[in-house]
């Protein structure tokens, strides 16, 4: 295979973050190491920052944390909440406080505080008075959750004014956790109540936010401890305001706030690096999971003066720990297989908690990953892990290995469908095109939401779908009896955060009918990226659904034209041509297309009329910020850049039009600093009903 091209790479790695983020915030139910995403997510924003063509309101790099879930009332969070940079290296933290030290230009103090891994949240008090409690959503907007965090014990409903004056709004962030003991008793009840039990304390934070019911809540022993302010009508200490972290801390326990009592002022780098140290060692003696030290620039001046990033504060780093190990033993290796037909092996060990969570699987990523760690069957093998990572197996205990240990040999055969498996490089793939298996992964795709986006759709109902013989081909979900689909039997989350199998019901079945009705318009781009056609990723189906104004136009397109197209290249051009003309994908499109799914594009540019000059936004960079309350963001987008306005994620001076709803804040403040022209929503309705 051919080196992919960046496009490409940027387009892999946004869908590959995304899914994550999803995985951990809004589905509780991680599948890739933090470590691993920062590393991606890095090496995401260094390739758009040498492309800032294919920049995108939309990439993981411009956001802060999850999509909130259906189900709660959304609120605008007045001050941004940040997510801190991470390391992983001692090193990277000298080197960040020797930058805070150079752009000050003088020493300074900074402020150490345990990093608790649970779930962040905003408490408004207004007058003293708890009001609104809110979770970090996308940093801008998160979740009202007020209910459930009334009920709470660690978080004041009320503030003490009998040590501190109490200030007439104050916001306090901080992190709503599960300690250990709590996480541990509710195991075992439901280990005595033969129900099965959770797999870690963070995820059940999450879930237990999220349930409907405070007296889940209550039940749960959560706990809250604070780290810092959002707006603020200013917080004074004998009767001076504030001009520190430290000393707001101190205010906040003075109010009744719980902060860490661990916080320490650290007035140099090898001050702050040997709390890190000493407090390496005491962490595992805590009530509750710790992954790492938070470090915080002290004076609130000095944070003023070294600012923000688009979605971090320079004036903040939290060093990560290192991962836990633990040894266990490999009962055996299953082979998934992907959507494209890779067979990945899949660790099922005895089970063993590591960092706070039960793990008993691990990827073991290709076949000559397994010979080169020498790991056999029946082997003990050392596992790795830390707070919300990944497990990995990182090696053998030789010395351990019984006699009978099984070396792995890969499979000649496809697990799902029989056929036979062949190797590229280190990786097996089944190439049999009806595989069932892969069929079932490529639809979990197709729906998804940065594809087809049929709501109502997860994973476990497609597995169910699929199971039963109800979806046999993509179109199949256009076209389902909501009658079948409410008799099936789905694998479900209960809001306790525990599997169970439920049927799925009228209700559910009706959404997913409305979702699929909603589906059906969502036009070419959308159709071609969903269909998992090799190098026809989003980036490059959007190219083509500007190119050519239906299927039909595209089809006729020879291998010679696609390759104009950009993004695509001598390589590709042939391979997605042969792919979209192969015998799968014409029945494919011919199924949609009766089944009453658009294959019309929604962008389509013509050539000879290519963005008209007299339209408003050709060659103008656009940023989106803030939420959009009439507009679809990206039906906004794709109109934007069909009127030839390219739309960018970060307001710079090249900026030209910054287009800002409720909640937006950095990116305003900066277009209002660089004397950019700024819109608001109805400003942009109304010009593009023009245009
Ligand atoms: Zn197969």
């Amino acid at each position: 295979m051919p080196a992919p091209t960046d496009a490409a790479r940027i387009e892999e790695l946004r869908t590959l973050l995304h899914r994550a983020n999803r995985a951990y915030y809004v589905e509780s139910a991680p599948f890739m190491a933090d470590s691993e995403f920062d590393a991606l997510l890095a090496e995401l924003a260094a390739l758009e920052a040498r492309h800032p063509e294919l920049s995108d309101p939309n990439s993981p790099t411009q956001r802060v944390g999850g999509e909130p879930v259906d189900g709660f009332v959304q609120v605008a969070h007045r001050v941004p909440m940040m997510s801190v940079d991470n390391t992983y290296s001692i090193e990277d933290l000298r080197a960040w406080w020797e930058r805070c030290e150079r752009a000050l230009g003088r020493p300074f103090q900074a402020v150490t505080d345990p990093k608790v891994d649970g779930v962040a949240i905003s408490l408004r008090y207004e007058a003293g008075r708890l009001v609104q409690a809110a979770t970090r959503g996308d940093g801008t907007s998160g979740d009202d959750v007020t209910h459930n965090v009334r009920a709470i014990h660690a978080v004041p409903l009320v503030l003490s004014g009998e040590h501190a004056e109490v200030p007439a709004v104050l916001e306090v962030r901080g992190e709503i956790y599960m300690p250990s003991a709590s996480f541990e008793r509710i195991n075992a009840e439901r280990r005595a109540a033969g129900e099965p039990e959770f797999m870690n304390a963070r995820n059940s934070t999450a879930g237990t936010l999220k349930s409907l019911d405070p007296a889940v809540v209550r039940a749960r022993g959560l706990s809250f401890v604070a780290h810092g302010a959002g707006e603020s009508s200013g917080t004074t200490a004998a009767g001076r305001p504030v001009e520190r972290y430290s000393q707001f801390l101190a205010v906040l326990r003075a109010l009744g706030v719980p902060t860490s009592p661990r916080s320490r002022t650290c007035r140099s780098a090898d001050e702050c690096v040997a709390e890190i140290e000493s407090f390496a060692a005491a962490r595992a003696e805590l009530d509750f999971a710790v992954d790492g030290m938070v470090v915080k620039v002290d004076s609130f001046a000095d944070q003023r003066e070294l600012g923000v990033t688009a979605k971090s504060p320079r004036w903040a780093v939290a060093f990560k720990y290192p991962a836990e190990r633990r040894p266990t033993v490999l009962e055996r290796i299953d082979w998934e297989v992907g959507k494209g037909g890779t067979l990945t092996p899949r660790a099922i060990m005895a089970p063993v908690v590591i960092a706070g969570t039960k793990v008993q699987h691990a990827s073991l990523h290709n076949i000559d990953e397994i010979h080169r760690k020498d790991i056999r069957v029946g082997d003990t093998v050392v596992v790795e892990k830390a707070g919300e990572i990944i497990p990995q197996v990182v090696e053998v205990a030789a010395a351990a290995r019984p006699a009978g240990a099984v070396p792995v040999e890969p499979p000649s055969a496809c697990p799902s469908c029989g056929e036979p498996v062949t190797k590229e490089g280190p990786k097996l793939f089944c190439t049999n095109g009806a595989c069932p298996a892969q069929f079932r992964e490529r639809l979990k795709w197709f729906v998804g939401r940065d594809q087809m986006d049929i709501d109502g759709l997860g994973e476990k109902i497609v597995d169910a779908l699929v199971d039963a013989g109800l979806v046999r081909g993509f179109a199949d979900v256009f076209t389902l009896d909501p009658a079948k689909v409410a008799a099936l039997a789905s694998e479900t989350e209960t809001k306790a955060g525990t599997r169970v199998r439920r049927k799925i019901g009228d209700k559910v079945a009706a959404s997913i009918a409305a979702g699929a009705d909603a589906a059906r318009g969502r036009g070419l781009a959308r159709v071609l990226a969903a269909l998992g056609i090799r190098h026809l990723g989003a980036a490059t189906a959007k190219s083509l659904a500007r190119a050519y104004p239906d299927l039909d136009a595209l089809l006729a397109a020879s291998v010679e034209a696609l390759q104009e197209i950009r993004d695509i290249g001598e390589v590709t051009a042939p391979s997605i041509h042969a792919d979209l003309h192969s015998h799968a994908m014409q029945s494919a499109f011919r199924a949609l297309r009766g089944a009453g799914v658009s294959l019309a594009s929604t962008t389509f540019v013509a050539a000879s009329v290519a963005p008209a000059a007299d339209s408003p936004f050709a060659g103008k960079t656009v940023v989106l910020t803030g939420e959009l309350e009439t507009m679809d963001r990206r039906a906004a987008t794709e109109r934007l850049e069909s009127l030839g306005a390219k739309v960018s994620g970060s307001v710079s001076k090249k900026t030209d039009l910054v287009i800002a709803g409720p909640g937006a804040g950095s990116k305003l403040a900066k277009a209002r600093e660089l004397g950019i022209e700024v819109w608001d929503e109805a400003a942009l309705a109304a010009a593009l009903s023009r245009a």
